[in-house]
Order: structure tokens, then sequence, then C-alpha cells
């Protein structure tokens, strides 16, 4: 590990000044019983079943799991096969709004006591990490170790995403009270809240907040790709290194993100589940880009047209960032629990690959020191053992490396691919 250089990318955060707005209710929903890392959930209703807001309508046994909600009131119509875009087959539930949005009866805020307590109740919640990996907040919240530092992961590196932001500057109070609470219940006595110094406005707020308290410190970091990944962060904020095979916890350390806390906070008090996003939509073939909150389970396509997207003219269309997300092969695919931003384009990279002039940018920009350039030759040869030596499964996908490529080389892409031939054991 070493002090971030990373890489200075166009910010294009257009949407910053741009107040959430509610998306219409769409006319269907479709809910994957697996958006989160972890196993995947078993369906809770049968097709004709009716259901309501907030209703568990999937859940799984095993601790890495978290249950999937309702987020409309309705019918369910059909439960298929649903492809994640991890590659990963799981069941999907599609449920047609019946406009009534009724709340289901089985919402009440969490009766919370202890920790115990707390982590049972976050685990109903339905909460995984919001800044795009899906991590169960309430495996995080209950680490082995003793954790002595708290940091809130308000970085938003990622050119054109701005939902983090919007939940800092609409929910400030949502942010702080959720710290507080986590900070609290865990017994957990420094806090960091790092945030890029391209949102001075947040600084200021934060700042002025957390002023009275010596347990809060805002963290100013440069903006710089990829400064919001998860050991970087925890280096740019701490100057402690996560080594390899080691968790954040194994350094004292717990790194949430700035929207999944104030989701705690707000699930606490009212006992409704994680059944809604805030999506940053942009994208040059975005004629009205936008924050939206949608029900998760919304058809891409839905919030395109509520944004006015010239659909014809669409070459791309990613979900998430433009570094770390994921291009959408079907626009009726939906909003899931992860998706912070949707970008639609009407030109995508067409750029020609051509052989690696060796010229080092790729393993000068990586922030964790791995050399992508070899890690391609080696995943082209297949050779195993080379790929282990050169840590592939360490790489984070953060693209910087990708993005730096003079020769157009798609080695994030191909770390990607290089771990999957590497046996598990
Ligand atoms: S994608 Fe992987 S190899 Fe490339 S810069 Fe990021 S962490 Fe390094
Ligand atoms: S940046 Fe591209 S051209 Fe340069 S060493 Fe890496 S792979 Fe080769």
């Amino acid at each position: 590990m070493r002090k971030l250089k990373g890489i200075k990318l166009k910010h294009r955060k257009n949407t910053e000044n741009s107040v959430t707005v509610q998306l219409p209710l769409p006319s269907k929903i479709i809910l994957p019983m697996s958006m989160h890392m972890g196993v995947p959930c078993t369906p809770l209703v049968r097709k004709g079943d009716t259901v309501k807001i907030g209703q568990k309508i999937g859940d799984c046994e095993a601790p890495f799991s978290v249950p999937v909600h309702s987020s409309v009131s309705g019918t369910v119509t059909a439960i298929n096969d649903y492809q994640t875009s991890m590659g990963t087959v799981c069941k999907a539930v599609e449920i047609e709004p019946d406009g009534k949005q009724d709340i289901s009866d089985e919402i009440q805020p969490p009766v919370i006591t202890d920790k115990e307590s707390f982590i049972k109740a976050i685990r109903e919640s339905g909460a995984c990490g919001m800044g795009g990996a899906g991590f169960p907040t309430h495996i995080k919240l209950n680490p082995a170790k003793e954790i002595d530092t708290l940091i809130i992961n308000a970085a938003e590196c990622e050119p054109y995403i701005t939902s983090d932001y919007r939940e800092m500057i609409e929910n400030t109070d949502d942010v702080l009270k959720g710290i507080r609470l986590v900070k609290d219940i865990l017994g957990i006595k420094s806090v960091k809240i790092a945030i890029e110094k391209n949102k001075p406005e947040a600084i200021k707020k934060f700042e002025e907040l957390t002023k009275p308290d010596s347990a809060f410190d805002i963290v100013t970091l440069p903006s710089v790709y990829p400064q919001g990944a998860e050991k970087v962060i925890i280096y740019n904020t701490t100057n402690r290194i996560v080594e390899e095979g080691k968790l954040p916890a194994d350094v004292g350390v717990i790194v949430i993100n700035v929207s999944t806390v104030a989701f705690i906070y707000r699930y606490t008090q009212t006992g409704i589940p994680f059944i809604t996003r805030r999506i940053t939509v942009e994208g040059n073939a975005v004629r009205e880009p936008k924050n939206i909150f949608a029900p998760i389970g919304t058809p891409f396509a839905d919030i395109l047209n509520f944004c006015n997207t010239d659909i014809d003219k669409l070459k791309a269309v990613i979900s998430g960032g433009p570094m770390m997300g994921m291009c959408i092969p079907d626009i009726n695919m939906p909003v899931l629990k992860t998706t912070n931003a949707l970008l639609a384009f009407d030109h995508y990279d067409d750029r020609k690959t051509s052989a690696c002039i060796r010229c080092g940018r790729c393993a000068d920009v990586c922030p964790i020191n791995l050399m992508p350039a070899e890690i391609d030759k080696a995943y082209r040869i297949k050779d195993i053992d080379d790929l282990k030596a050169l840590k592939v499964l360490l790489c984070m996908n953060c693209g910087s490396c990708t993005y730096i490529c003079p020769a157009n080389r798609k080695l994030a892409e191909t770390n990607q691919l290089a771990k999957t031939i590497i046996p598990k054991n």
C-alpha cells in the first residue's frame, strides 16, 4: 500500500444540485432473490399472492444473507429464473403494483435494547452496502475484533454519481443520527467522515454540525479516483494498512457508506426496510438528468423514460459509475439494492486494442501495487501459478488500469476473468 496517486477524472457531477424526485409507480417490479453479496434468498410468496409494501418476500437461513422485501403493494405475477450481473442464477419475483401502496402490517420500528438486538434488526431490514458491493450490513457491524474507528465513506469518487452527496445535503440529520447510533451501540470511540474535496457544501455542513464533539473528525480527501475504495480510504484516513487476506476489522476499523448509515437511522425509527434507492440518472442520451427515488425492482426502462432519454439512440447503458459499473444488456433489467446510478450514452468506446508498449502506466496507477500488464500476459497463457504470484485475487476492479492504458487493453476485465480460472482451494 502507498499513498494513493490515483487518476484525475472529469467529475461531470452535473446533478449535484438536483433535488431528488420521486419516480412514478412503475407498471411492474422485478425483485431478484440475490441483490447482495452472499447466499441468495428463497421466495416466500407464490404466483397470485397479494403483497404489501415492506412485506418480506424472500429470505434465507444462512447468516451471510439478507431478506428481500416488496417495494410496492400488488399481485405476484411470476417467479422466474434470473441471472445477476455477477453471473449467479437465482429466482426473481415479479409484482404488478395495484396502485394502492398499502403498507404491510409487518412494518414496525424494531425494538433495540443492546448490540445483539441491533444487529438482528439490521439483518431484518435487508440492508447491504449501498456503495456498490452489497456486503450485508449486519455482518459488517458485527466483527469479531475490537473496533476503535468508524469511517463513513462519503468519497463518492466515480464521475457523474451524486446520490451519496444528495443524501448528505438532503438528509444531514439522518446521517449524523445514524452515525451516533452505530458509534454508541458498538462502543466505537472515534468517527472519521471522509469526503472528497469536490463537495465543499457537505464538508462545511458536517464540520459545523460536529464541531463540539471531539470524537468526530471530518477528513477532506483529494478528488482522485479510486479514493472511495475501502482499503484506500482506510489508509488515507488512518494510515492503517489492511494487509492481503485481512479485513478492515483486523486494523480496528469499520467502513460504512454514508447513505447506508442514514438508512440505518430511518429504519430504526420507522421499521420500513430497504425498498427504495436514490439513483443518479445521467449521460448524454438523457435529456433530463436527475436524482430520483425509485422502488427497488423498477425496470431501468421506466427510469430512462421518466428522464426523457433518447431510447432509440442508446448505445451504452451502465448501472453504476463509468469506472466500476456494469453495462446493461437489456433496459428491462431492474434496479437492485446496489444500484446508485444509471448512465445512458449514444456512443460507446470503440477504440481498437493494440499490443502492450510496456509503458508501466497501469502499474503506476494501481492503488494496491498490482502489475496489470503482467497479469494480462499470464492470463493469455492461462498460467495459474503466475496469476497467483501476481496476486490477481486482490484486484478490486477499480478500472484505473484500463482507463490509463494507451493501448486500450481491457486490463480490469481481464483480471475479473483471471480470477475465475484460479481454483478456490
Ligand atoms: S482494476 Fe485491479 S489491477 Fe487495475 S488498477 Fe484497479 S485494483 Fe489495480
Ligand atoms: S498501460 Fe497498457 S501499454 Fe502500458 S504497460 Fe500497461 S498494459 Fe502495457
